[in-house]
């Protein structure tokens, strides 16, 4: 048997090395048309910016280790220009002598990757103007910006690269400029959580741009000038373009592959085109969105090396392994916060009509009693059809991975949120609470759902009519610090002696800090005959956060 693989890094180079693992016989050629094969394209802005030190450190495999340790043929600066399927083989181009040959195969592994989106307008090519995608791009980068530590950049896209790039420019002394044509940074996550990281990334010297897009870049004497529509434009000795990526299909187009919805590659559940001989996989496929039921595009390396694993399975043993799509887990460092999604966020699935609940919840990352903990936000979203959790989203200083990865199983795995109450997890005061801000999460949210609590959001709040008494149920201090205008003041531990004061034919909205007090506050009053309390979403901490962010953009 003899395998061919186009695209040597993440997905490619995964399933050339399960290849040679399942079948010591296999005829295995790896060709790349960069100079490098299996390198770390999720650590280059990490290399960029100083903290990854060691050039050498991002290549996991070269192809003379390739060879020794797997026997695998890796031919980099090589190119697959054409794919003959008639005849079974791939012209080749030597990118280096320019010369051409076929190579045959039995089967085929398409693993191209995904392109920068650069879209037709002025000054793209300029010098200092760049997109990231490899380690071409990044030696660029890198010497462009040696020597440059009090240079100005712009950071064209608030999307996870983008924003790993802004933080990594900054590291190196740059004063850093991010441009986002959305409404906030990291368009698969919620507002509500969103706007923590916005505030951070301010907090920490970066300007946000957001609402506002780039109509162009101009260079007057050395410097560049970011156009952007209706505001002043920017000046800049760097900028990077970080858009988005589009899956790179020009092979498969051009060899008559079909196409999917999205215009990535089609593929069925054993990752097979739509020639039988010719599998592909990571970021140029599109597939079946577990949550959405939509065809669409994943660019994440973990989905590209697990189908790496399953592509090879399939191609030795024949189609057996079935690749199930993937809910979309990420997570990116922003300073000295992290913050990460798994599943669908809940205004993606508003978009869809999915009808959900959405709890938010603030907890400590550890018990308060042990020196260090933070707190950390979740936001959930639960199916109102049938219970199951359908999208996470964490934010905090210490212990957001772990939760996402807790988190992101259940939504895999289709838990409901009584299950996700269930959940056991590992506790002792330096990592935890008895009851974990995973259990907390579901906990309000299963209050939401069964319809022991009400709550409502921020925005919701803003939106309804003052008819509601809204009680701050909060300690004096924290009153007086701030508090949502027009919110009556009544701290939890009076609100039995005050009720009086309250109308119970009235609607009444109550609002703590985190929205603990405040679900306690609406157990009293509901129970002394309240028949309309709402609780406030994550409490004035998600209302102060959002409200803050409306007023600045
Ligand atoms: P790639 O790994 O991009 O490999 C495709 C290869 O195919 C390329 O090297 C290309 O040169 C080669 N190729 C294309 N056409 C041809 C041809 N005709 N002939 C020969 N070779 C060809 N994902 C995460 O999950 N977490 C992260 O933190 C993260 N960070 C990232 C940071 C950066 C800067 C970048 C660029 C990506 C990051 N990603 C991250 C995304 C992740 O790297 C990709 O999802 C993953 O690499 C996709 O694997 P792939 O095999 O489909 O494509």
């Amino acid at each position: 048997m003899k395998v061919v693989i186009i695209g040597g890094v993440a997905g490619g180079a995964s399933a050339a090395a399960r290849l040679r693992r399942m079948d010591e016989n296999a005829e295995i050629v790896l060709i790349e048309k960069s100079a490098y094969i299996s390198y770390a394209n999720c650590g280059l802005p990490y290399y960029i910016g100083g903290v990854i030190h060691d050039r050498q450190k991002l290549f996991v495999q070269t192809p003379s280790s390739f060879r020794q340790r797997f026997q695998i043929d890796a031919r980099i600066s090589s190119e697959v220009i054409r794919i003959d399927r008639d005849r079974k083989s791939v012209l080749i181009k030597n990118l280096n002598s320019e010369e051409t040959y076929e190579e045959h195969y039995d089967k085929l592994i398409l693993s191209p990757g995904a392109e920068p989106i650069r879209p037709p307008l002025p000054g793209l090519q300029l010098p200092g103007v760049f997109t990231l995608r490899n380690v071409a791009d990044t030696d660029a980068i890198k010497k462009f910006t040696e020597g440059k530590s009090n240079a100005k950049a712009v950071v064209i896209g608030a999307g996870f690269i983008g924003l790993e790039m802004a933080e990594n420019l900054h590291h190196l002394g740059m004063h850093v400029s991010v441009v986002e044509m959305a409404s906030q940074i990291l368009a698969p996550v919620d507002f509500a959580i969103a706007v923590i990281a916005q505030q951070h990334l301010r907090h920490k010297g970066l300007d946000l741009y957001l609402n506002t897009s780039m109509t162009g870049i101009r260079q007057e004497d050395s410097h560049l000038f970011v156009d952007l529509k209706e505001k002043e434009s920017l000046e800049a000795d760097i900028v990077i373009l970080s858009i988005g990526v589009r899956a790179d299909t020009q092979l498969a187009q051009s060899s008559g592959l079909e196409l999917g919805p999205t215009k990535a590659i089609k593929v069925n559940e054993y990752l097979q085109t739509s020639d039988p001989d010719i599998y592909a996989l990571g970021d140029a496929i599109e597939f079946d969105h577990p949550i959405l039921h939509k065809s669409m595009p994943t660019y994440l390396a973990g989905p590209a090396n697990k189908q790496g694993r399953i592509v090879a399975d399939n191609i030795i043993f024949g189609n057996q392994s079935k690749y199930k799509g993937a809910i979309g887990t990420a997570i990116v460092k922003l300073f000295d916060l992290t913050i990460a999604t798994s599943g669908v966020a809940s205004k993606h699935l508003k978009i869809a009509q999915v009808p959900h609940i959405v709890s938010t919840t603030h907890s400590a990352s550890h018990a308060t009693y042990y020196p260090g903990s933070h707190l950390m936000s979740i936001q959930l979203a639960v199916s109102q059809l049938d219970g199951r959790l359908l999208g996470a989203q964490a934010i905090g200083v210490q212990g957001v991975d772990k939760r996402i990865d807790v988190l992101a199983t259940a939504v895999q795995r289709g838990a409901s949120i009584e299950e996700l109450t269930e959940f056991e997890h590992a506790y002792a005061p330096p990592y935890s609470s008895a009851k974990d801000p995973v259990n907390m999460a579901a906990f309000v949210a299963q209050n939401r759902l069964t319809g022991k609590s009400k709550a409502i959001t921020w925005d919701e709040l803003k939106l309804r009519p003052n008819e509601s008494q809204l009680v701050d149920v909060r300690t004096r201090a924290e009153f007086e610090k701030g508090h949502i205008p027009q919110a009556l003041h009544i701290p939890i531990d009076e609100l039995r002696d005050r009720i009086s004061e309250l109308d119970p034919n009235k609607p009444v909205i109550v609002y703590c800090q985190v929205g603990l007090r405040g679900y306690l506050s609406e157990r009293i009053l509901r129970q002394r005959g309240f028949t309309d309390v709402i609780n406030l979403a994550g409490g004035y901490y998600s209302w102060s956060f959002c409200d803050k962010e409306l007023q600045i953009t």
